[in-house]
């Protein structure tokens, strides 16, 4: 895609037709996501709109399940425009080469012609102003024509159909100076009374031609380079797998590798797909998705993923989740679609960049007409036509919206690149652009500031049962839940090794515990709002000393009383207390919000450091919560272990999903925090700010360069100070001015969170 107007046309183009719901067109990423009635058009119709604006659909291949690297990059559409923009970029790099000695010998004409003017130097020899005299035409001709050609189509397409884009804008500029200088060639002895006709201006179409040519290939060469986060990813993903076959170890390629295959994996061997290991053991190191560097221990019933490096140990593991379904293809997906999505902060740039190129060829045409009628009169008609064909053109060329259109997307590509690289996914641009603003963050206690694996710690058993017996009851009934609290019982259980019996009619009572039938009698098992939804009396003085030592009781019941009551304790995060710490510095107030006893949660929180606690909460009051404080007209991000929390973290401004091991939540927030470490909280927050003060720069440079170079170049300053804009300069301001955007975005990539 050559320019941003061009990304707002196919988009106004594809909008206005009937069945289209939503187009998105995005210049960054050079991709239009639409969604359309296949009842009422189809994707051949649709690409037929497009073409004369000289662009055309080209749909993704449907999604295959088992992919291999090539395969997968394949089908996310990376290779082939990777490989399409290397065949261009190639192709552009050659047209620069062959137009730089040309530019060389015109500007080398113009200086010695300016340089005479002062009386620096003594004019060319009557032979060389012979000579060029004849050369530049034909190097102009195949500037125009071969360098320039896209711009000529642009100026083509804008007379047979009347649209215009950026290249129009540089194409009227170039051909404009070309024909007048040719016609002057042509005719010189019949147009020699009327104008000046040693004025020719084949050296601004090939200058201007020379810089953009050469800034494009640069922009070009760089906005490759704002995506290879995406490559890297694509890089991390093994090629072939080494599995079990009928008793035989074989190496496929990864597509072939299926659910439950058992893949072995060898010392510094890369994990293939994702799974759980079956045997052996070893250290993984998973920093390439994580961002934590110290490998992690694996041993049998851990889970693995794709695209992780194995250290020392070796182990056995069997396939769970192959091809685009491993946690790497999403993370790929979410990068690449989170890339292309358009930030809010990039509407007004859309906006202006919509009706800047109309609007600049009404300025230009303008700026020529002044010059005619009123310049005539002082300076005389042919001094006015010279002066207002270098206006007309310099502003042709000066105006150029690119540098507007590449500065959010290509900050927006590098940001969500860099925080895929720290294990910190970002669902789409306009998380990104709201998490700066965050002023209030909001934190579910388990398994966000603890370690959300909590231990058995004591039995209070007022039963006439053992206390195995009361373990065995208990850790039946929560072998069901998915609550962290109830794998701290059942995993005592299994290690005492007590039997576990059958339950019936089981239910999770949302925020309050759980409850089901053992051989005829209903157990509950739960916090003190369930004994209290029971009816039932209980002190709970009994347990408040070790709730004030963030302890949390599981009360067990019966109908008719309580049996027992069992205390587990979970370990605060050693990173929790620094990163609220790095919050605060930031003036971002933190809140914790928790369905756990309100002791309990008091503890934590002094330990942690945290300003507001709200406890024994439902679920949907956490929901409440963040509404309330939105009402407060607070930015809230909440960051929860993002399943329970769901609703709360989609009503925040920002959700943010803790999503340790493999079980990632991915879809459920806005931003996913990969190793579940809050602290990289933080740095998301930075990676924000950082993205956003890059996209403001460069929209103000984008801007500014456009405020000051028009007026310029019309000629406003010319009758006070004598100033005009010469093209080629305007030609070359142009040229650096996307160049010096992209290259700023790229600066991001360098910096520190
Ligand atoms: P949170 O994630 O803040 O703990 P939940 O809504 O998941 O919030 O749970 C609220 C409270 O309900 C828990 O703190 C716990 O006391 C009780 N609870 C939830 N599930 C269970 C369970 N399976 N066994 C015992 N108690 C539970
Ligand atoms: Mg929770």
């Amino acid at each position: 895609m050559h320019c941003a107007s061009c990304a707002n046309i196919i988009e106004k183009t594809l909008k206005k037709m009937d069945g289209v719901h939503s187009v998105e067109v995005n210049y960054g990423t050079e991709r239009a996501k639409l969604s359309f009635d296949e009842e009422k058009t189809n994707h051949h119709h649709l690409s037929k709109q497009i073409e004369p604006l000289g662009y055309s659909l080209v749909a993704p291949t449907a999604e295959s399940m088992g992919m291999s690297e090539n395969e997968h990059a394949g089908h996310l559409g990376l290779n082939q425009s990777k490989q399409e923009k290397m065949v261009e970029l190639k192709s552009m790099r050659n047209k620069v080469i062959s137009v730089i000695p040309i530019a060389i010998i015109s500007v080398f004409i113009m200086s010695w012609d300016i340089l005479a003017q002062f009386s620096l130097i003594t004019e060319m020899s009557v032979f060389w102003v012979e000579f060029f005299h004849h050369l530049l035409p034909i190097l102009a001709t195949y500037t125009l024509f071969v360098v320039g050609k896209p711009y000529l189509l642009g100026f083509y397409r804008f007379l047979r159909y009347g649209k215009a884009n950026m290249d129009t804008l540089i194409g009227i500029g170039t051909s404009v100076a070309f024909l007048y200088s040719f016609a002057v060639t042509a005719f010189e002895e019949s147009l020699r009374p009327f104008i000046n006709v040693e004025a020719t201006y084949y050296d601004v179409t090939i200058i201007v031609i020379a810089f953009i040519a050469f800034g494009k290939y640069l922009e070009a060469r760089s906005k490759i380079k704002t995506g290879d986060a995406i490559e890297k990813l694509l890089n991390l993903q093994a090629k072939t797998a080494l599995v079990m076959r009928d008793n035989k170890e074989i190496e496929i390629p990864i597509s072939q590798v299926a659910h439950g295959d058992l893949i072995i994996v060898k010392p510094a061997g890369k994990i293939p797909v994702d799974g759980v290991l079956v045997s052996g053991s070893s250290y993984v190191d998973e920093s390439m998705v994580t961002g934590e560097p110290m490998p992690v221990s694996k041993k049998e019933g851990d889970g693995v993923v794709s695209g992780t490096l194995n250290t020392n140990g070796s182990f056995v593991f069997k396939a769970t989740k192959v091809g685009s379904e491993t946690m790497l293809a999403r993370i790929i997906q979410m990068v690449e679609d989170a890339q292309g999505s358009k930030a809010p902060i990039q509407a007004l740039a859309d906006k202006i960049s919509s009706i800047f190129v109309p609007v600049v060829l009404v300025i230009s045409a303008l700026s020529l007409l002044s010059w005619l009628i009123i310049g005539t009169q002082y300076i005389g008609f042919s001094q006015a036509l010279s002066l207002g064909l270098v206006s007309f053109v310099g502003i042709l060329v000066i105006a150029c919206p690119c540098a507007l259109g590449l500065a959010t997307p290509t900050a927006i590509i590098v940001g969500v690149g860099k925080g895929a690289g720290e294990g910190i996914l970002i669902k789409d641009a306009r998380t990104l652009e709201k998490l700066g603003k965050v002023n209030v963050v909001v934190v579910d206690k388990t398994g966000t500031l603890t370690n959300g694996k909590p231990e058995l710690v004591s039995i209070q058993n007022f039963s006439d049962k053992t206390e195995d017996e009361l373990i065995s009851l208990l850790a039946s009934l929560e072998k069901n839940s998915e609550h962290p609290i109830a794998h701290a019982v059942v995993s005592r259980a299994s290690e005492k090794g007590i039997n576990l019996v059958s339950v019936e009619g089981f239910e999770a009572i949302k925020g309050k515990g759980v409850s089901g039938i053992i051989q005829g009698v209903k157990y509950y098992a739960g916090n003190i709002k369930l004994i209290q939804e029971l009816s039932l009396s209980f002190d709970t003085e009994l347990f408040e000393k070790e709730t004030s030592e963030g302890k949390t009781p599981i009360v067990v019941a019966v109908t008719e009383k309580v049996i027992g009551v069992v205390m587990v304790a979970d370990s605060i995060k050693s990173e929790a207390v620094e990163a609220v710490k790095n919050l605060h510095k930031l003036n971002i107030k933190v809140v914790m919000l928790t369905g756990d006893d309100k002791n309990t949660a008091k503890f934590i929180a002094e330990q942690v450091g945290i300003d507001d606690i709200v406890a024994e909460v439902l679920p949907e009051d956490k929901l409440n919560k963040i509404k309330e404080l939105q009402l407060q007209g607070k930015i809230v991000a909440m960051a929860g272990d993002g399943v329970n929390d769901a609703p709360a973290l989609a009503q925040a401004d920002v959700g943010i999903a803790m999503a340790t091991g493999t079980d990632v939540a991915i879809e459920s927030a806005g931003i996913t925090l990969l190793n579940g470490d809050i602290s990289k909280l933080v740095k998301a927050i930075n990676l924000s700010k950082m993205t956003m003060r890059g996209i403001k720069q460069n929209l103000f440079w984008a801007f500014i360069y456009n405020i000051v170079g028009i007026p310029l170049a019309a000629g406003l300053f010319y009758p006070i100070f004598g100033w005009l804009l010469n093209p080629v300069f305007a030609g070359f301001a142009m040229a650096m001015s996307s160049v010096s955007v992209v290259g700023n975005s790229l600066r991001l990539k360098t910096k520190k969170l």
